[in-house]
């Protein structure tokens, strides 16, 4: 993966986050405090104004500037969350393969994301099963790993793991919180998607949408 992929997810990220935030603004009004839109469309925007600053950064510190960031500017729970997702792939990369200008293997960037979504995990004090974002993002994240293992192409894993989001999604449909706003609402959450699991669903779609597109030309 290069610099100029990891902003054009992030450019692909905002588009998506845009064209659902009837979908996420809903869900969050429901159960949380409606503002998880909104938290994400100011932190998207920020990050897409930052392209001529991460350019030339490698791809491991491009990501930790987009932590870094998102730590300073997205309120909300989701902003530390987020931010540790990055900070977390951000270390994997650092730690594994500093010296890279690109980095390169599926199951090099399967074990990356796995590392950022434990970071998240560690920081959340949660795991699967608590309808969040985590519901989606540890199927994603193992689906990536397990394909990415078995030699599929960025197609197969793209829709492989565009699959398990959606799966994580629905998921949490009928789940009681036991983390985050909703968890005060005990059994009136039921019936209600995750607002975080929903916003983590379209950017998994997006960024899969984006990589297959790249894979194909
Ligand atoms: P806030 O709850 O502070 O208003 P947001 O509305 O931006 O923050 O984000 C809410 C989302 O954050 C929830 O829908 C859920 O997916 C996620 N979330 C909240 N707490 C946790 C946690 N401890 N671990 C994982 N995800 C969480
Ligand atoms: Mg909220």
């Amino acid at each position: 993966m290069k610099t100029s992929t990891i902003i054009s997810a992030v450019h692909a990220i905002e588009a998506a986050i845009i064209a659902h935030e009837v979908d996420i603004e809903s869900l969050d009004r429901a159960i949380g405090d409606g503002d998880h839109y909104i938290n994400i469309k100011r932190a998207c925007e920020v990050l897409a104004g930052m392209g001529t600053e991460l350019a030339p950064l490698k791809p491991q510190e491009a990501l930790q500037k987009i932590g870094t960031t998102l730590l300073s500017t997205m309120g909300g729970a989701s902003g530390v969350l987020f931010a540790s997702l990055f900070l977390g792939m951000a270390k994997f990369f650092k730690l594994n393969n500093d010296k890279a200008n690109e980095l390169n293997s599926n199951l090099e960037h399967a074990a990356a994301f796995a590392y950022g979504v434990q970071s998240l995990m560690m920081r959340g004090k949660s795991n699967v099963g608590e309808k969040t974002m985590l519901d989606v993002l540890v199927p994603a994240s193992t689906t990536f790993t397990h394909a990415a293992a078995q030699g599929k192409t960025v197609t197969e894993i793209c829709r492989e793991v565009k699959n398990a989001a959606d799966k994580g999604l629905e998921y949490t449909r009928d789940l009681v919180a036991s983390k985050g706003r909703a968890a005060s609402l005990g059994e009136r959450a039921i019936g209600h998607l995750d607002p975080g699991a929903k916003s983590c669903q379209v950017m998994i779609h997006a960024v899969c949408d984006l990589l297959a597109l790249k894979a194909q030309k």
